[in-house]
């Protein structure tokens, strides 16, 4: 059958013209004898009036604090909304179409608000559409638990659909579009001298988006790489060949530079807390952030002290548990954690100092570091962001 998923971002569908320039890439997709499943995501970014912060800012103005479950179902409705439009425009363009919720798409998640996973997925209502060269155009961000409960799948969720709809009808592959060319070197919101990268492993991108790229999200890059369908990450707004995301660079694309480092990510709104006390097998301050669901992103316990960071997001939850256990401690708010990535960084000595050379260099203190196989990552100051990436991009020539 040939389907391809292709799914348009916020900004592609916000605008007449963007919305036009969607219906040209399903349309070409069609005349290529493809056979699209559309995927949409909520219109523009706040204050466009049905963005998902936009109606969540409404709401609250207006009643006070959403419970988990509302708040998915007001979120799905910005989806919903973009996926009646894209499919009315394509029936009044002389296509059959069909707009979709996640659950009627075939998304079954678990019960898990705010961030459901996908429990099985049902095949035969898309299937169905297309062998009827129906255009299915879904809802992204959403599914349906088994009792009907609207869920949603975590912000910048429509990517996940995306990846789980691609697995479910066997895509041949599946193009996330957005409105850059494709993946680069770094967000190019920060960075002036990020560029595009032609290919990336799966392994690398999933790496970048965990660490805070926001092209595509991780989950996205899990279930493409778990069902082997290609991604192919495009703008909505240009013809550029974009990205490809495939298992081995090195057989999909031979004639692509392999370089050490392929990418540097970063994720704002840290908060770095030290607790000048031990942490003994007695205390159960972990245990008591876990119970709160406050994620630790970084981590350093040492006899006298312990130095941890957090989403700033979590600060209060964690200043409640931190008082109310009468611990001392002091906090560094404002912090950006940017990570450098690279498959081939595994055993080569020296990236740590480059890395360290780069930022001092610029004058970048680094309060605090992690490391695993394939990335390094450093915390700093958020106003220092952009001269951090940049020295890093160019330290590593990319
Ligand atoms: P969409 O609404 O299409 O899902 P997003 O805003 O979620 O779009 O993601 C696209 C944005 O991701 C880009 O505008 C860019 O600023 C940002 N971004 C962050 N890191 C990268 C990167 N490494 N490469 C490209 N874009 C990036
Ligand atoms: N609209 C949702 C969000 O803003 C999902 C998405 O855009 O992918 O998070
Ligand atoms: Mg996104």
């Amino acid at each position: 059958m040939n389907i391809i998923v292709q799914k348009f971002g916020g900004t592609s569908v916000a605008t007449p013209e963007a919305r036009g320039q969607v219906i040209q890439k399903i349309l070409k997709a069609k005349k290529e004898g493809k056979s699209p499943v559309v995927v949409v995501s909520a219109m523009g970014r706040v204050p466009s009036p049905y963005a998902t912060d936009t109606l969540l800012q409404f709401v609250k103005d207006e009643a006070g604090e959403i419970k988990d479950r509302e708040y998915d179902l007001l979120l799905s409705c910005g989806e919903i909304i973009s996926a009646v439009t894209i499919a009315t425009m394509l029936q009044a363009a002389g296509y059959d179409a069909v707009a979709l919720t996640g659950g009627q798409s075939g998304i079954i998640t678990d019960g898990v608000h705010k961030s459901a996973d996908l429990l099985y997925g049902k095949s035969d209502a898309l299937v169905g559409y297309v062998e009827k060269d129906i255009i299915p155009v879904v809802a992204g961000f959403q599914g349906m638990t088994v009792e009907g409960e609207i869920t949603t799948l975590g912000r910048g969720g429509s990517d996940t659909t995306a990846a789980m709809l691609g697995g479910l009808v066997g895509a041949e592959s599946i193009e996330i579009y957005t409105d850059v060319d494709g993946i680069m070197t770094a967000d190019p919101r920060v960075s002036e001298c990020a560029s595009i990268i032609p290919a990336i492993t799966y392994n690398e991108i999933f790496q970048m988006a965990d660490s805070g790229a926001k092209v595509i999200h991780p989950r996205a890059v899990e279930y493409a790489m778990r069902a082997n369908i290609p991604l192919i990450i495009k703008n909505t707004f240009s013809d550029e060949p974009g990205t490809a995301i495939v298992q081995s660079v090195k057989k999909s694309y031979p004639s692509q530079t392999v370089k050490l480092i392929t990418g540097v990510a970063h994720r704002l709104n840290r908060i770095q807390f030290k607790i000048t006390e031990k942490l003994d097998a007695d205390c159960d301050l972990l245990e008591c952030m876990a119970k709160e669901h406050i994620s630790i992103d970084l981590i350093n316990i040492f006899p006298e002290y312990n130095v941890f960071t957090i989403d700033g997001e979590d600060k209060n939850k964690l200043e409640a548990i931190l008082k109310k256990d009468g611990y001392e401690y002091t906090m560094v708010e404002d912090c950006c954690k940017v990570t450098v990535i690279g498959e081939r960084m595994t055993g080569v000595p020296g990236v740590m100092s480059r890395i360290m050379k780069a930022l001092n260099k610029e004058g970048i203190q680094v309060l605090q570091t992690a490391d695993s196989l394939t990335t390094i990552g450093c915390l700093i100051r958020s106003e220092q962001v952009s001269r951090a990436v940049t020295a890093l991009l160019l330290e590593f020539n990319i």
